[in-house]
């Protein structure tokens, strides 16, 4: 018998149907003698729609009432899946996250998970009725719905795995497990058995949409065993494991990319101290985050040019703020552009191996792809390129470092 979090994504639960064979799947494992806790998201494109739904009504939107819109699309999905398994004789009871309560902080829109309340969940898990749980939502310390930011659910499922001490947290979703890149841009995408957290961290936080970056922090802060698998098949999927787990360390064990990205230079910055605390405080202050900065050191000491990335939603607030202070920093013409990509490849064998850089320089060269950006770190090395080369991109590399399927 095993205490399980089984969190299921939005294609899972796409329609009446899908809630039945997701209720017979769950039904299985309680009938095994598990006890079950289920995480779900809305119907697939159902947070699109309510989003849209905001952003037609006010364009600067007040972030509470986009939680209170944003979060229903779960409330539907826990009913449905309760009465579902009601039907099959199990016990079950839907909850939203401020009936358990999951705590977070008043972040809206993206909050954090600060505490989850389980006595009550415990008591019935352990008299055998499934606890069925909106993801994505909790509630704030000024008792207001919160939601965890886009693909949140998998963040509720891993925290609700923690504080209930499961056994394991299984993440069922459209594809059979994590792979090598997204297998919807190359078929040759092969699936990783075991990945490490850290791996999946970077693969997540440069946009391998499959797990939210938070929830892979979490679980890897809480070592919580994440396993990620389909919901149409029973294949094994790929488990996120600690690196001494991992025998065989892969040089480069993923490519990812991400779309969601823009560009900003700066032409003509004076080049003196103290100018980069002038022009990313006030972006920082917006709660804007940027990712790659490159400077060159200016040819005359006088200016220089400055490119910075972030993410596309905050390109329109970043530009009207540094245009109201360009008299201040002194830069001649601020450039936008949201043509562009970011390709990233990931791997803790690259800690010890040089030339990784190297054959992802000459990848993109043979194609003819121009490299506009480069950011590195321990394990991962990014660059940005033109958007349309995506996916042309992501193939090349896939090949260069031998991930390709057979
Ligand atoms: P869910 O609705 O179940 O949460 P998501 O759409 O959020 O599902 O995540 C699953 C999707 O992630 C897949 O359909 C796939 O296209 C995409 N994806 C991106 N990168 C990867 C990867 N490396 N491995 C597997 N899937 C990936
Ligand atoms: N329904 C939410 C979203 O679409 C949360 C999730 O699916 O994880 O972002
Ligand atoms: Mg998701």
């Amino acid at each position: 018998m095993a205490r399980i979090v089984q969190k299921f994504g939005g294609t899972s639960v796409a329609n009446t149907d899908r809630i039945k064979a997701v209720a017979l799947r769950v039904k299985k494992a309680v009938d095994a003698g598990d006890q079950v806790a289920v995480v779900l998201s809305a119907m697939s494109g159902e947070t699109n729609k309510l989003v849209e739904y905001v952003t037609t009504m006010s364009k600067l939107y007040d972030a509470r009432e986009y939680d209170a819109v944003v979060a229903t699309g779960e409330q539907v999905t826990v009913g449905l899946l309760a009465l579902a398994l009601q039907d099959l004789g199990v016990p079950a009871r839907s909850w939203l996250g401020w009936q358990i309560p999951i705590r977070t902080d008043g972040v809206h829109g993206r909050a954090r998970i600060e505490s989850v309340e389980t006595e009550e969940m415990q008591k019935r898990l352990e008299k055998g009725e499934v606890c069925v749980v909106a993801g994505f939502q909790g509630i704030g310390p000024d008792n207001r719905i919160t939601t965890l930011g886009r693909g949140g659910s998998d963040t509720s499922a891993v925290a609700l795995a923690a504080a209930l001490g499961a056994d394991r947290c299984d993440i069922y979703t459209d594809v059979d497990g994590v792979y090598t890149t997204d297998p919807r841009i190359t078929p040759k995408a092969r699936k990783i058995d075991k990945i490490t957290y850290e791996e999946m961290l970077e693969m997540a936080s440069v946009g391998a949409k499959v797990l939210q970056t938070r929830s892979v922090e979490l679980a890897m802060k809480q070592k919580v065993r994440v396993q990620v698998l389909s919901s149409y098949s029973d294949e094994p999927g790929t488990l996120v494991v600690d690196e001494d787990e991992i025998v065989e360390k892969e040089l480069v064990s993923g490519v990812a990319y991400s779309r969601d990205e823009a560009k900003i230079t700066l032409v003509a910055v004076p080049d003196r101290p103290g100018i980069a605390a002038a022009i990313f405080g006030p972006l920082a202050d917006n709660g804007i985050n940027v990712d790659m900065i490159v400077q060159n050191i200016s040819q005359d000491a006088q200016a220089t040019d400055l490119t910075f990335t972030l993410p596309i939603a905050d390109l329109d607030r970043a530009t009207s703020t540094l245009q109201a202070q360009q008299e201040n920093l002194g830069y001649r013409e601020l450039r936008a552009d949201k043509n562009v990509a970011k390709i990233s490849v990931i791997g803790v064998g690259m800690r010890s191996h040089a030339g990784v850089a190297l054959r992802m320089f000459q990848a993109l060269a043979e194609k003819g792809i121009n490299i506009q950006v480069i950011s590195t770190s321990e394990i991962k090395i990014s660059i940005l390129i033109a958007e349309e080369y995506t996916e042309l991109a992501v193939r090349a590399l896939h090949t260069a470092y031998g991930l390709d399927a057979d």
